[in-house]
């Protein structure tokens, strides 16, 4: 009787304990930039959420799908959601299950008999299938014209789904509702204030459905899409004719630009994110921490871009100031370890140890970096000693410079309103990375770094100013990493410094069989 109560005891106080401890989600949005409200900058905001305000909404997720290539990715998906929501489920997030269409399957479920009494016309009435007022005159990324069926010959759409799929267990403490007003209802009388849409489909019912993102943002919830624990249905054979998971991709640019911000499954696994077993795509880990050149807008810019190439393209942030706060951190370097290359704009930032030790153990795996600008002197705060949250000494790296890049940063020459001139290094015009790289003029202000530290450097660019020195500007430190000290948001615009962006992925990649590019 006594050990009972122990346990009882016990079990109370590490649920009241689960329940105490704060989730750490790390939301990535797009939000109209400082600089110009006509672009986009890619950002990170860290929100913690209390368990007991927070619901995971699992859209969708069913035993069958009509086409079988989707059924069969949607259970690959489904195997790998169900450890998510288990530990969601563990550290007291409520778990809403929303098999669309087969709602009458569950109707003698206690999770769906306690939904009977939440109805609420005020509720109910701001529920709809119009899109977002920030999306009206938006265009929708893909063609989803087909249904996204892939098959040749097309399979046949019909109801082929009869409830849930067994992958993904309902519990006890769960919810089952496809209700929006419902939802809205018991959200309401419970103080859920967070809400998490997971399954399927990301172009389709995760957006639309009664309790998708959109309905979940009119009845005024604070709701993310988590990107990794979705799919699409998207075919290839349509507009913007890209590979499949970079059809996903461009839905979620478009969500984080026009419906929610998003989030990936290490925010509750500390694992790194899923990713389909069919997607074959070589893998870009950004990392971007600056606050001086746009890169939080140009680089995302960027990766659209090779999105469109089927690259898939990952971002790790920091915040875009240039001192402040929160400063000394960069979100999911998880993206690091399947990465085939890293492209880096990072401006003078301090990491806690664990995260520096992944940018090392990347780069000390020989595979490329692609660094840009002010990330010579991305991990050297020019200070002696930073600490972090907890006071611990953060770690910095101020020999990438040298080591890595093989270059040798001293500063830069003053701003001129004319500019710096770059022209080729005589002999090095046909080098793959000079492409289509004609002399041009940039907006930047010359970074010295005369002489370089490399013996193996290969200069293929050169800045100069009136009066001073001719400095690199671009150069190769051997087959895997590439530097230039242009980045200027300007430069962007420019089509030779496109090309040699695009060069450079295309040069450090080195895959035989990914799309041409340009
Ligand atoms: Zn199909």
């Amino acid at each position: 009787m006594y050990k009972n109560l122990f346990v009882f005891v016990l079990t109370f106080l590490f649920a009241s304990l689960a329940n105490a401890q704060s989730l750490r989600i790390s939301m990535q949005e797009r939000v109209p930039a400082e600089w110009d409200k006509n672009v986009y900058s890619l950002v990170n905001r860290i929100e913690n959420w209390k368990p007991s305000e927070t619901a995971i909404i699992i859209c969708d997720m069913w035993d069958k799908h009509w086409c079988p290539i989707a059924t069969k990715r949607f259970n690959e998906l489904a195997a790998a959601l169900n450890p998510v929501i288990e530990t969601a489920r563990n550290q007291g997030v409520l778990i809403v299950h929303s098999p669309s269409d087969c709602i009458n399957y569950y109707k003698d479920f206690a999770q769906r008999k306690i939904l009977s009494t939440c109805k609420d016309k005020n509720i109910a009435v701001l529920i709809n299938n119009q899109k977002l007022p920030s999306e009206s005159k938006i265009p929708f990324p893909i063609d989803m014209s087909d249904e996204g069926c892939e098959c040749t010959p097309k399979s046949r759409s019909y109801k082929a789904w009869t409830k849930q799929t067994d992958l993904i267990p309902i519990k006890e403490q769960d919810l089952i509702s496809e209700s929006g007003e419902e939802l809205g209802v018991y959200f309401k009388q419970h103080g859920i204030k967070n809400v998490i849409l997971t399954g399927v489909a990301t172009n389709m019912c995760v957006l639309h459905r009664p309790f998708g993102l959109r309905n979940m943002k009119r009845l005024g919830m604070n709701v993310v899409l988590m990107r990794d624990m979705t799919d699409s249905m998207y075919n290839p054979a349509k507009s913007p004719f890209v590979d499949h998971f970079s059809g996903t991709d461009l839905v979620v640019e478009y969500i984080e630009t026009y419906v929610s911000p998003t989030i990936v499954s290490t925010d509750f696994t500390g694992q790194k994110q899923f990713r389909f077993l069919d997607d074959k795509r070589k893998r870009i880990a950004f990392l971007v921490a600056e606050g001086e050149y746009h890169a939080n807008q140009r680089l995302p810019e960027f990766a659209h871009e090779l999105t469109l190439r089927n690259f898939s393209c990952d971002f790790s942030l920091g915040v875009p100031r240039m001192d402040g706060e929160g400063r000394h951190n960069l979100e999911n370097l998880h993206i690091l370890e399947n990465a085939d290359l890293a492209i880096i704009f990072v401006r003078r930032r301090a990491l806690e140890a664990e995260k520096m030790a992944k940018i090392k153990k990347y780069v000390a795996s020989g595979r490329p970096l692609l660094v840009i600008r002010t990330s010579c002197v991305a991990f050297d705060t020019n200070k002696e000693k930073i600490t972090g949250e907890n006071n611990q000494i953060l770690e910095q790296w101020k020999e990438f410079d040298r080591d890595i890049l093989g270059g040798n940063y001293q500063n830069h020459h003053e701003h001129l309103k004319t500019g710096t001139d770059i022209s080729i290094v005589p002999g090095m015009e046909n080098h793959p990375i000079l492409r289509g790289v004609k002399p041009f003029n940039s907006l930047n202000w010359l970074y010295k770094n005369r002489p370089l530290h490399s013996e193996k450097a290969q200069v293929l660019l050169l800045g100069s100013n009136p009066d001073k020195p001719i400095e690199p500007v671009l150069w190769t430190n051997g087959d895997n990493v590439i530097y230039t000290s242009l980045g200027h948001w300007d430069d962007w615009k420019i089509e030779s410094f496109k090309n040699i962006m695009l060069n450079s992925v295309n040069f450090l990649i080195k895959e035989k069989n990914q799309k041409i590019i340009p």
